[in-house]
């Protein structure tokens, strides 16, 4: 009951925090190319409203435009754009390591707003996707020896999604323990930190084989994204 009352206080007063904007970044800007075994392609999607194409831009080219429509390209689509604050940075790269065995991962870099990261299980439903099963995995990782990821059995099992989140001190496969961290930092040290998301998925004929090749794709890939102590150009300033 009191342990209630406290959550909901620090949810209350996650939503109104405002606190000094602390620059550093949760994790490195860019996903690696390569991670162990895996060579990569970015996904680029098209910023016309109209044509919403998106691709695994080829390496050996260089496209500076929408192969359909010309129209300009991004690492984000228009709906993310649309629907997040500016200052939310979202990069997405397929790894292969044969034509069969590919894993899609995705950073949302999110901003100083809570909402530049949303509960993933309510966006994935969103797109259509069921959930059959979820779970936690743990996983240790040298910087993280409680390293946990959360992951969704999807679409039956044809695909399995994992996630967890970072602050780049902390990492948690819980939206709601993000939240409380958010909470903690704004009412505690008066400080709002970003936060990133990082998510993979991949299509699964066999579960455990397909978590077990996630894993040790996520012992190479984790000290890839973390990032520098402090930034290498000053922050932005933030006038929100
Ligand atoms: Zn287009």
């Amino acid at each position: 009951m009191v342990a209630g009352v406290l959550v909901t206080g620090m949810l209350l007063a996650a939503m109104t925090t405002r606190g000094r904007l602390d620059p550093a970044m949760p994790v490195r800007h860019r996903l690696p190319t390569t991670v162990g075994p895996y060579t990569s392609t970015e996904i680029l999607y098209c910023q016309s409203e109209s044509c919403a194409h998106s691709f695994m831009r080829d390496p050996t080219t260089d496209v500076a435009a929408c192969p359909e429509c010309m129209a300009p390209l991004d690492t984000a689509s228009l709906a993310e754009k649309q629907l997040l604050p500016a200052d939310t940075e979202i990069d997405r790269r397929v790894y292969m390591v044969t034509p069969h065995q590919r894993i899609t991962v995705s950073v949302v870099r999110g901003g100083y707003e809570r909402r530049s990261i949303h509960k993933p299980q309510v966006c994935l439903v969103g797109q259509g996707h069921t959930i059959t099963r979820q779970y936690r995995v743990p996983l240790a990782l040298t910087a993280s020896p409680d390293f946990e990821l959360m992951a969704m059995e999807m679409d039956g099992s044809d695909q399995i999604f994992a996630y967890w989140f970072t602050d780049g001190h902390r990492v948690t496969a819980s939206h709601l323990s993000r939240l409380l961290w958010i909470a903690w930092d704004g009412v505690i040290h008066n400080k709002r930190r970003r936060w990133a998301y990082i998510s993979l998925t991949s299509t699964s004929t066999h579960t455990d084989a397909t978590l077990s090749h996630m894993k040790r794709f996520i012992q190479d890939l984790h000290p890839l994204l973390i990032s520098p102590a402090r930034p290498a150009s000053p922050p932005a300033k933030d006038n929100r």
